[in-house]
């Protein structure tokens, strides 16, 4: 067995760990897991943890349905809110066929086929996801209501914040669980937060996320509270984005760092192949029929295009210089798969480099408060759920990245999800079920 295997095998005796968790998400980016006992961890490196595929949203048909769990060593973390004596330990988990090889619908494998097509033609990527999410009151049944947690606004204090000490604890978690947070504050909306963590590279920067959800979760249920990552919870309030800050690295540089002529070419290219794929790939970087209620409105784009310091934009290149130079896609939320929205994002700008894609000029509009002439010829995305599937649909450059069976079953369900929505007499219920998220 490899030495990592080893010294994950050996640090579950020496810290008492009693119970893993192998952890992995569906197709729609739902943290699933199973538990099994520390005993059993040396078989399920060497043999995986056999589950029923047909049970899980977007996975196998019941005519051939099991898939195995092998745990990922490197991706081992304590769950600190769980009892210090016989502790439980995450570990994220790779998908296999019985034969061992990969299962194509896996997210972590779409992810990683992304990350190595990168590699080929050179490129490290980095991706910073900042997280936006509402604290909600539990009502006396312990079940989540739509009051806010408070009624504070954008980068407010204390005791008008009644988030801090939450955030505090999330942050502390994070770090117990190897994830460096960097800054936390209350966002725009009553009861919202933002949390961001240190960038990384793209694998990681998906991993964390789910584990970020996770203890947001775990976190306010034990202040009594219910975290949403839902993208618009309050209709007529700041919704809740998940912006994705990209960097790419060639050679050791940092191709968006602008000062280096040559190479801020190839990043422009890059976001020029984004810019031309978003509409394809949108009903996978917003698939709730509920997302399209954020786009356009409180700093949430609507419209394709970029800028420098301009918040209303789709592409924002934030005012950074060296490492840290990156582009910020900020249409994706919350409630994203982010292993394939992560794919889909890199292969788009990679896409952009092979075709060597020239980027349009800028647009500093303020495109909230544009005219009707300013707008009329810019493009926009789609402005619904069914929209963004028709695009996905026709698009043969996600059919390049998804593997024909995953594409099908998702675009299956979402589009139930929108009929659903589209005849349902109260319309509340659905978006009652889409709350929990
Ligand atoms: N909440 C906004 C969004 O939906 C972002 C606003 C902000 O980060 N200040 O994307
Ligand atoms: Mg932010
Ligand atoms: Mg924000
Ligand atoms: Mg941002």
């Amino acid at each position: 067995m490899s030495n990592i295997i080893n010294d994950v095998l050996d640090f579950t005796k020496e810290n008492d760990v009693k119970f893993i968790k192998l952890s992995f998400c569906d197709i729609f980016g739902s943290q699933k897991n199973i538990c099994i006992t520390s005993e059993e961890l040396p078989r399920a490196f060497k043999h995986g943890i056999s589950f029923d595929a047909s049970a899980l949203k977007g996975f196998m048909n019941v005519e051939e349905s099991d898939l195995f769990l092998f745990p990922d060593p490197t991706t081992l973390s304590i769950l600190p809110w769980r009892p210090e004596q016989g502790r439980v330990v995450r570990l994220f988990c790779d998908i296999k066929h019985p034969d061992k090889t990969p299962f194509e619908g896996d997210g972590r494998h779409i992810l990683k086929k992304a990350i190595k097509k990168a590699n080929d033609m050179g490129y490290v990527c980095k991706i910073g996801p900042e997280c936006e999410f509402y604290l909600f009151e539990l009502n006396e049944k312990g079940y989540p209501t739509k009051i806010p947690h408070d009624f504070a606004g954008y980068f407010d204090l204390g005791p008008f914040d009644r988030g801090e000490n939450v955030r505090r604890e999330i942050c502390v978690a994070l770090d117990e669980m190897g994830i460096i947070p960097e800054s936390s504050h209350h966002e725009q909306g009553p009861g919202q937060n933002e949390i961001d963590f240190k960038y990384s590279n793209a694998l990681d920067a998906a991993d964390n996320l789910i584990t970020f959800k996770s203890i947001v979760k775990s976190v306010a249920n034990r202040h009594g509270l219910f975290a949403s990552f839902m993208p618009k919870p309050i209709l007529d309030k700041s919704g809740s984005g998940l912006h994705v800050n990209i960097s790419l690295f060639k050679n050791g540089i940092n191709i968006f760092d602008k000062e280096i002529k040559e190479s801020y070419g190839i990043a422009q290219s890059f976001m020029a192949g984004i810019l031309a794929h978003i509409d394809e790939i949108t009903a996978f970087l917003n698939p709730l029929t509920n997302s399209y209620y954020r786009l356009g409105y409180f700093e949430a784009p609507k419209y394709i295009t970029w800028s420098c310091q301009n918040r209303s934009q789709l592409i924002r290149i934030p005012a950074a210089k060296g490492i840290y130079s990156r582009m910020e896609l900020r249409s994706p939320d919350p409630c994203c798969n982010p292993y394939i929205a992560f794919a889909l994002i890199i292969n788009a700008g990679l896409d952009g480099i092979k075709n060597n894609l020239k980027l349009t000029n800028p647009c500093n509009l303020n495109l909230y408060a544009a005219s009707f002439e300013e707008l009329k010829d810019i493009a926009s995305l789609p402005t619904n759920l069914r929209d963004a599937l028709q695009k996905a649909k026709e698009s043969n450059f996600v059919k390049s990245v998804l593997p024909p069976n995953t594409l099908k079953k998702y675009i299956d369900y979402k589009d139930q999800e929108f009929e659903a929505y589209l005849y349902a007499s109260n319309k509340e219920t659905i978006e009652e079920k889409l709350y929990f998220q």
